[in-house]
């Protein structure tokens, strides 16, 4: 069985004063426990977070990080210190890093290897912009993504670390959201092919999640779906109260 997760990437949001107000609110809102919630902030916020929620069974993610341990890198951040904050998850290759800062899949590919290295679950996200929807190609292209990203991993590496955010391009931010078939279908194209580049074990265990327009409204929906194993969620995971219902979604 897969537990779902629920992830709220707060994007270039959140000044540490507003994180701080943020869990001082969501400490009095009740938390689901049939799901997984993790909060991915800025870099400028993870120390407040990892101490805040070191007591509870709320994760915690980074929004990228850089493939070296160390070094004349300026203005990049390394696995180690990452997970010496205490890190759980980071996102790798959203698309805003892919089309704003140029992210190649050889780079992703890079970054997935040292989070795994060092112990952080990638995020790993794919999705099509909509010229690749119109033309009905986005398997295709999820797929040369996520074989791309995944180059020259092993299975063994990838077991209880991997997890996919399906997120098309033209869902993100946009107040469109994918339908839940077509969420469905996606993610469960992308199962399959897990179980063609590993095997059906692998396949069955890797959480696969659906992100674009996410919102308290559609995630019961959503989340309804055989394959699709939680959510990543912008825009509504910004105030305390819409991300409380986000993540009890089920009551
Ligand atoms: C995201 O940031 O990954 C995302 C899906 O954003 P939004 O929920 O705002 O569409």
């Amino acid at each position: 069985m897969r537990r779902p997760l629920i992830a709220g990437n707060w994007k270039m949001n959140m000044t540490d004063g507003e994180t701080k107000k943020f869990l001082d609110k969501l400490k009095s809102l009740k938390n689901s426990d049939n799901v997984e919630v993790c909060i991915i902030s800025p870099f400028t916020s993870l120390k407040t977070l990892t101490e805040f929620l070191n007591e509870t069974e709320i994760s915690t993610g980074a929004q990228n990080l850089y493939y070296e341990d160390n070094g004349a890198f300026t203005g990049e951040i390394s696995p180690i210190m990452l997970k010496d904050l205490g890190v759980d998850y980071v996102i790798i290759g959203h698309s805003e890093r892919r089309t704003i800062f140029k992210e190649d899949d050889e780079l992703l590919n890079k970054k997935i290897i040292a989070a795994l290295n060092h112990n952080l679950k990638p995020i790993l996200c794919c999705g099509e912009n909509l010229e690749q929807r119109e033309n009905n190609i986005q398997e295709k292209i999820v797929e040369n993504q996520i074989r791309s990203d995944l180059k020259g991993i092993s299975e063994e590496e990838l077991y209880s670390k991997l997890v996919i955010a399906y997120e098309p391009i033209w869902a993100i931010g946009t107040g469109k959201t994918a339908s839940s078939d077509d969420a469905q279908s996606m993610c469960k194209f992308i199962r399959n092919l897990l179980t063609k580049l590993y095997c059906e074990e692998l396949a069955d265990s890797v959480r696969i999640q659906y992100g674009g327009s996410v919102k308290p409204e559609n995630v019961a929906e959503i989340m309804s779906k055989d394959d699709i194993d939680g959510a990543l969620v912008g825009g509504a995971s910004l105030d305390a109260e819409s991300f409380s219902k986000l993540i009890n979604y089920g009551k």
